[in-house]
């Protein structure tokens, strides 16, 4: 029987019907549940593919032994108790995650503010969204996110700003193209720097000038008062600043065709923006990272929400700012109060009113009475000392964290390390001193909200390793171990959540619109069977408004919003001859933060297999680099080694990595190390999308890939990246030095036995060196090598790690890659529940089907979750355009040379 459950990933929050059968995890689309309606993106699909043992911590741990869970209890807490006692409650912290459950977070929270009596807890949520936590504080008077996901269906114009939606909240973006499909008069913008796959449904798309976006919006704000698109009544009834947030836009973007200017776009299309904005009524505006990753995250999100205020697009279907988190429960997070700056249930931490109620409601000793330190000064303090221990919760800041580096070297300073987690081998873990092995998604039990405030239980339906424990019990078990019993006696995750709802209800006559009192008293039962609740819900029984500020209504102490006077400012750190190119990071399509989980996945995997940076094709040759080739991208913090790919999505003077590689995946491609250390003044979230850096090509000998199904010797390597392919994982390897015996090389890299099965080949004259090493007639592994990236197909070879046995055939063409008959190449993977590639789609293409219905009727891609939708259609767009095959990713099956060199020698 199939639980009900919700999605481990992004903010978008899509329920599950999930069941194991015979050891396998199957998992699909949960019909009912509001977010997706059944739907999911390809990481959605893939989850089964990622349960299991395999990689787990499943044991706690003491500098690299076992120990028992009293064991490492008593350690945790005698550590913090000793700190505590010595320098005060501030030299400890909490660092913990988006990721965890509402009822992780919320006894996190309680202990630190409450019973320690410190504020230092933060959250790796403070890296995506805490810009837009700021800004709606500042307009409405309260973290709230005004909209719903049907706004998105319901609105005329669709205005997607520093989104990737189509990547990053793949099924969001499925529900705006069937509502454009069934209403093509609704109209989409799309405002980012890059030309993303989102754009691919975009009736407009603004490149705008990284960073500009104030410069932008108060250009619309301007816009809109000078064209008298102004609710006047709206405003002057429920708002207030609007006189000098206009000022301050008429000064610094009263002109359209300086603000194109200073936006670097075309002013003719600035204006058609203006002019749909002001023209339509039911205006989303929907923003995300590229707004709130910035040194003034808050501003550009408050200059968005000016552009409704004035308008009073806001409270009604089909209009308002939309801020959609990353991270699957970074809305329960805020709930909470899980960021340094905020106490909990939306009460703030400097109010004496607010810290009285929540103390007397926990009962307890203290309550922490100035905000704590964020993200990157948290970091910053346990560098320099100030911070003696820290527990770090389902997260890893040794990656993830601008200045990573320094991060690292943060934690090897601090005293005392500890780390909660699911994964055994993280850059985080392997700097702790205490491992605490945390129950995983599919194995614990609690709440989560998404981006659009509906609350939806994660539920198990595998069984729990009988030596790991939930995050919560592991806080409550130090917490009483630290003299709290009173506080943390809970004896089920459903007594957390009655606890925080009864918080939101505390004194809580309608002043915070945070009130979940309606689901107060659910019991265990209840509880148990909790369906998707949309806050606020102040009584039992009552229904949600799904948009708030429908009367007008906002949570200042006088019920009106705030416009806030934005002015631009440039980035934090600029550009220079030194470092001329814009650094922006983010998610590709397949692949979930560190890829702790999602790398798991094979499917995942082969879409985008290894670390890239994306570049305009004319600077690529202007640095000395090619398509395919390795380089170096170097900032004032850190150096990292990539494949460069030329895909045409960026343009000059820009270039674009992922955020997902770390040690255990590569040897040198944790983009978190060259982002720099500037963050927004108010909310304290890094500026990930604009670091000065320069690339310059990384000179290897030869290239390669090898295909293992045991591991290999890294170390010989000067850059590696690995994947997981199923029954083997593959890595695209280079090295500088050449060896004077490959044979003897290659047999210690792939760690052959000196009796092994082992044929190779080896051409001097062009550099090409394959081998191939079989045990009982099974493959093994083998290691193409050549001078150039262009090397043979993985296809056939990856096919032969099924085979219990090669025949003699297949023997005889492993080392040409290819059997004697024909093989069909697929190519890249494009669509990853098919497992279908970019080959066999130019091939279908080419045959005739010229739309997505006809590609999915011959190779079911794009047929399922729909997310490779955006590439099918560039590819059939590319098409019309001219032949298949122009400027392309350098992606690992793309890189395929035409013929195999030189003859292959028989076994
Ligand atoms: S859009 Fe994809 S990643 Fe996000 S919650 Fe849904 S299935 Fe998960």
């Amino acid at each position: 029987m199939s639980v009900r459950t919700t999605c481990p990933y992004c903010g978008v929050g899509c329920g599950l019907l999930a069941r194991m059968t015979d050891g396998v995890a199957h998992v699909r689309g949960d019909p009912g549940h509001p977010a997706n309606r059944g739907a999911l993106c390809s990481k959605g699909s893939a989850l089964g593919d990622t349960v299991g043992l395999q990689g787990r911590l499943l044991r706690p741990q003491m500098h690299g032994v076992d120990v028992e869970w009293d064991v490492a209890l008593d350690a945790v807490a005698a550590g913090f108790r000793g700190f505590i006692e010595d320098h005060g409650p501030d030299s400890v912290a909490f660092y913990v995650s988006g990721q965890l459950l509402t009822e992780d977070y919320y006894v996190a929270n309680k202990l630190m503010k409450g019973f320690i009596g410190s504020a230092n807890i933060d959250t790796n949520s403070r890296l995506c969204m805490s810009s837009a936590v700021s800004a709606h504080k500042r307009a409405f008077g309260e973290d709230l996110v005004p909209t719903d996901y049907e706004d998105l269906e319901l609105a005329d114009l669709i205005v997607l700003v520093g989104s990737n939606l189509a990547w990053c909240h793949p099924v969001l973006h499925q529900r705006i193209l069937k509502a454009k499909e069934l209403r093509p008069s609704m109209r989409v913008v799309v405002i980012d720097p890059r030309r993303t796959p989102t754009c691919d449904m975009a009736d407009l798309h603004l490149p705008l000038r990284s960073g500009t976006d104030v410069t932008l919006f108060n250009g619309l704000l301007s816009w809109l008062a000078r064209h008298q698109v102004v609710d006047q009544a709206f405003v002057e009834t429920h708002t207030r600043g609007a006189a000098q947030a206009l000022l301050v836009a008429e000064n610094t973007a009263g002109d359209v065709g300086a603000v194109a200017r200073s936006c670097g776009l075309d002013p003719k299309t600035l204006q058609n923006f203006y002019e749909w904005f002001g023209s339509t009524e039911r205006v989303v505006t929907l923003f995300s990272q590229g707004v709130n990753q910035s040194s003034s995250g808050t501003d550009k999100a408050n200059s968005i929400i000016n552009a409704h205020l004035l308008t009073g697009r806001i409270g009604r279907a089909g209009s308002g700012p939309f801020s959609i988190t990353g991270q699957p429960n970074a809305m329960g997070g805020r709930e909470v109060g899980g960021l340094a700056n905020m106490l909990a249930a939306h009460m703030e931490l400097g109010n004496p009113e607010h810290r009285r109620i929540v103390q007397e409601f926990w009962a307890a000793p203290r309550i922490a009475e100035r905000p704590g330190l964020k993200a990157v000064d948290l970091f910053e303090a346990m560098h320099r000392g100030q911070i003696k221990a820290v527990w770090i919760m389902g997260t890893n800041p040794a990656v993830s964290l601008p200045n990573a580096d320094r991060a690292r070297e943060a934690l090897r300073r601090c005293e005392l390390v500890v780390v909660s987690d699911c994964v055994v081998q993280t850059d985080t873990t392997a700097l702790a001193d205490i491992l605490l092995p945390a129950a995983a998604w599919g194995e614990k039990e609690g709440a989560v909200t998404n981006s659009d405030r509906h609350i939806s239980r994660q539920r198990s339906f595998l069984p729990v390793p009988t030596t790991v424990r939930p995050d919560w019990w592991m806080i409550c078990q130090v917490a009483q171990r630290l003299g709290f019993q009173d506080g943390f006696s809970y004896s089920t995750v459903a007594e957390i959540f009655d606890e925080h709802v009864r918080l939101s209800a505390a004194a809580n006559d309608g002043a915070r619109a945070f009130h979940l009192g309606g689901l107060i008293g659910l019991g265990e039962q209840g509880y148990a069977g909790l369906t998707p609740t949309q806050w606020p819900i102040a009584t039992s029984g009552g229904r949600a408004a799904p948009r708030l500020f429908a009367d007008g209504r906002f949570y200042h102490a006088d019920g009106r919003a705030r416009l806030v006077a934005t002015r631009p400012r440039p980035p934090k750190f600029a550009l220079d001859q030194e470092y001329p190119l814009v650094l922006n990071t983010g998610r590709i399509r397949d692949q979930w933060h560190t890829m702790t989980r999602s790398g798991r996945s094979p499917r995942l995997a082969s879409h985008l297999a290894e670390p890239y940076v994306d570049m305009h094709a004319a600077d690529a040759l202007l640095f000395g680099t090619r398509d395919g080739t390795l380089v170096r991208i170097i900032t004032r913090w850190g150096r990292m080694v990539a494949r460069l790919r030329t895909s045409g999505e960026i343009a000059r003077g820009a270039i674009f990595v992922p955020i997902h590689w770390s040690g255990p995946n590569s040897s040198d491609a944790r983009v978190g190390a060259l982002v720099g250390p500037g963050v927004d003044p108010v909310s304290g979230e890094p500026e990930f999308k604009n670091t000065p850096a320069r690339v310059e090509p990384f000179v290897v000998n030869w290239y390669g890939f090898a295909l293992a199904r045991g591991p290999l010797s890294l170390a010989a390597l000067s850059w590696w990246a690995g994947a997981e392919g199923g029954s083997f994982r593959s890595y695209e390897v280079a090295g500088r030095s050449v060896p004077h015996n490959w044979s003897l090389w290659a047999r210690s890299l792939m760690r052959a036995e000196s009796s092994a099965d082992w044929i190779d080949y080896e051409d001097v004259n062009s550099g090409t060196y394959r081998a191939a090493c079989l045990r009982d007639d099974r493959l093994e592994s083998c290691l193409f090598v050549g001078s150039q990236p262009q090397l043979p197909s993985r296809s056939w070879l990856a096919s032969l790690f099924d085979k219990p046995r090669l025949t003699a055939s297949e023997r005889a063409r492993v080392l040409a890659s290819r059997p004697q008959d024909s093989f069909p190449d697929a190519g890249a993977t494009v669509c990853a529940c098919f497992g279908v590639g970019r080959n066999a789609i130019e091939a279908a293409i080419a045959d005739g089907c010229d739309d997505l219905s006809s590609l999915g009727h011959r190779l079911r891609a794009g047929t399922n979750c729909g997310s490779c939708v955006p590439e099918l259609r560039g590819l059939l767009n590319a098409y019309r355009h001219g032949p298949v095959g122009g400027e392309r990713p350098g992606l690992p099956d793309d890189r395929v040379e035409a013929e195999p060199r030189g003859r292959v020698s028989p076994p």
